[in-house]
């Protein structure tokens, strides 16, 4: 087979000259990114603050507030119904909420289903986080069926979780929510409904829900106007669902203002920018 050559004869001259050029022209031409204008986005950021992240990502960042590090209980009303066994929360009778309130957040919570597995459908290893009336569901989901809008890691009664990531029962499992709280004007109407992100095992499971309102067990979910920090809840389900590692950051968007329109600079007559950073 004949190889493929710029300067074989059987090309016709013209077509030789075309490649040429065409060759000339690749090689010459400058990067995508080298172009004379600059887009400006008009905004002056806040810079962001600085945050020391954990020495792995399921430890607390410099910002965190710890709601339990395996021994301390102090952030947590009624936990005195509960018992520390072990460095873990195991739960005991009633709810226990934060003395705090919080609003948009990122909570890390990790939580271990009783071994040996008792029970079924809803009965085995039940709890919930909740953000004041909203339950995400804690539930021994490895191999337990139940109705799929209250396996582990659904909004209860509203969605399941987008897979199901369970591990076996007395392995832990560790939750990464983001949490926005809804927003009701001063009439107490609905501003902006509750949305959820959360990571179950590492694996995305709820996608930016937007709640459509509580999650109790026996009428549809609503919307109740309340101040947008609530505690957070963890639920007495009558099984020793065990916890630890619990800790949350509030969240809030970053700051920008509005300097000047959105505008071109021409790279050949401006000023280089100061690089910061
Ligand atoms: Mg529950």
């Amino acid at each position: 087979m004949k190889k493929f050559n710029l300067r074989s004869s059987y090309l016709p001259k013209p077509t030789r000259l075309c490649l040429a050029a065409c060759t000339i022209f690749i090689t010459i031409s400058p990067a995508p990114h080298a172009t004379a204008a600059e887009y400006l986005p008009g905004i002056e950021w806040e810079e962001p603050r600085q945050v020391t992240p954990g020495k792995n990502n399921q430890d607390p960042p410099s910002d965190a507030v710890i709601l339990f590090d395996g021994v301390d209980t102090n952030a947590w009303n009624n936990a005195e119904t509960w018992s520390v066994t072990d460095g873990f929360l195991i739960v005991g009778k009633g709810m226990i909420s934060t003395k705090e309130a919080f609003g948009d957040c990122q909570l890390h919570v990790e939580w271990s289903s009783p071994l040996p597995a008792e029970g079924t459908g809803q009965g085995r290893g039940n709890s919930g986080v909740f953000f004041g009336p909203y339950e995400i569901q804690v539930l021994d989901s490895f191999e337990n069926a139940t109705y799929f809008d209250g396996q582990a890691a659904a909004i209860y009664k509203q969605t399941p979780p987008l897979v199901n990531v369970m591990r076996k029962p007395g392995e832990w499992n560790s939750y990464d929510i983001i949490w926005n709280t809804p927003r009701f004007d001063a009439e107490g109407k609905l501003t902006e409904p509750a949305t959820v992100t959360v990571l179950h095992n590492g694996v995305l499971v709820q996608n930016n829900f937007e709640l459509l309102g509580d999650t109790p067990f026996n009428r549809p979910p609503q919307y109740n106007p309340h101040p947008p920090e609530l505690p957070i809840r963890l639920q007495d389900h009558r099984n020793p669902v065990r916890f630890r590692n619990i800790w949350i950051r509030e969240i809030a968007p970053i700051q920008g203002k509005r300097t000047q329109q959105p505008t071109l600079r021409d790279k050949k007559t401006s000023a280089k920018r100061p690089k910061k950073g």
